[in-house]
């Protein structure tokens, strides 16, 4: 099953739960200050066909900041 994800970076505050919780370790925190002062996570394209659609960094997001794709193949 592939995935992929999107998230919000104006609702994200840069802790770095899902960072440490994917497994596939795609997310990173990105160099840019949001709106809020936060430097928001980011996945990269590259990066982002590792996705599973596992849905760990959705739930462990505390901000709901992240939406998860799944293509059932
Ligand atoms: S859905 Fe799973 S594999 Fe995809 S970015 Fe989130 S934690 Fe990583
Ligand atoms: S868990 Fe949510 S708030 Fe924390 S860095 Fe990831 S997207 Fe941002």
């Amino acid at each position: 099953m592939k995935g992929k994800i999107k998230i919000d970076s104006e609702l994200c505050k840069g802790c770095g739960f899902c960072v440490i919780t994917c497994p596939k370790g795609i997310i990173k925190l990105g160099t840019t200050f949001n709106n809020l002062g936060y430097l928001p996570a980011m996945v990269i394209d590259v990066d982002m066909e590792k996705c599973t659609g596992c849905m760990l960094c959705a739930e462990i997001c505390p901000e709901i900041a992240i939406e998860v794709w799944q293509e059932i193949e």
